[in-house]
């Protein structure tokens, strides 16, 4: 199988200790790219030094996690800039967070919309996180026409409706190991009713590693159970998802592979 792994967040410390080692097991498990995300300023260094040691197998996303009330907020040239540096291929994640944070989230709205023009500028897609928010996310991507430059909307959780709202604005939907887990049934749901050339897979490692390694440090390998629980569920061969799901990514991200 050729997987890539759409979301992951290498340049996490949990990483720091064996990050040769779990790229090597990301290669022989037929992981042939990852897109490893940052979050806030501390990470873009990181995440830069990571890229650099290995292009065209790690490649970047960066933008100020809406989760962050507190951090440096940079302006829209800023974001477009880092968007267009060596091995980035998006920005994000973004969007909007209302189960971490509450009301009032206008500081939360403006950086979304600061994101979505950034990614227009750069010509790069956006990686949208939303929990417990994403019909008002949705409402945003398509006042702002994100689906001019692509949008994901990543660790996918709400319901078919929305799945197929996104869709229909131009949207692609990506899931991780959530996609395996034994309560999640209506998101199951969702999976049969998308179209596979609109998914993509995921770890969002080291979090939401999928059932059987459910509770585990997540790694980029693992995408592999996502891709075998979508071929369950579309009654398809795990290698058929495998392929079509690489080359949306690849087509999204326009990677170099
Ligand atoms: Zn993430």
């Amino acid at each position: 199988m050729r997987l890539i792994d759409s979301h992951a967040h290498l340049n996490s410390d949990a990483f720091d200790a064996d990050i040769d080692a779990v790229l090597d097991r990301m290669t022989q498990a037929g992981v042939v790219a990852a897109v490893t995300v940052g979050c806030d300023d501390a990470d873009l260094p990181r995440l830069e030094a990571l890229l650099a040691r290995r292009p065209g197998f790690l490649f970047g996303a960066w933008a100020v996690h809406p989760e962050y009330p507190d951090h440096r907020e940079p302006d829209v040239d800023e974001i477009a800039e880092v968007a267009s540096r060596p091995g980035m291929v998006a920005v994000g994640e973004t969007g909007l967070d209302f189960y971490w944070c509450k009301e009032p989230l206008d500081w939360q709205r403006a950086r979304f919309r600061r994101h979505i023009a950034a990614a227009k500028i750069a010509g790069k897609p956006l990686i949208v996180h939303a929990r417990d928010a994403e019909p008002e996310a949705l409402a945003i991507l398509r006042e702002e026409k994100a689906g001019e430059t692509g949008f994901v909307m990543h660790c996918f959780s709400s319901t078919v409706e929305t799945a197929l709202a996104v869709v229909e604005a131009g949207g692609h939907v990506s899931f991780t190991g959530n996609l395996t887990f034994k309560k999640n049934d209506a998101l199951r749901e969702v999976a049969r009713a998308l179209p596979l050339e609109r998914l993509m897979l995921e770890t969002d490692c080291p979090y939401m590693a999928p059932v059987p390694l459910r509770g585990k440090r997540c790694e980029p390998q693992y995408v592999e159970y996502v891709a075998r629980e979508i071929a369950r569920l579309k009654g398809l061969e795990a290698e058929e998802v495998a392929e079509q799901t690489t080359r949306n990514a690849i087509d999204f991200f326009r990677l170099p592979l």
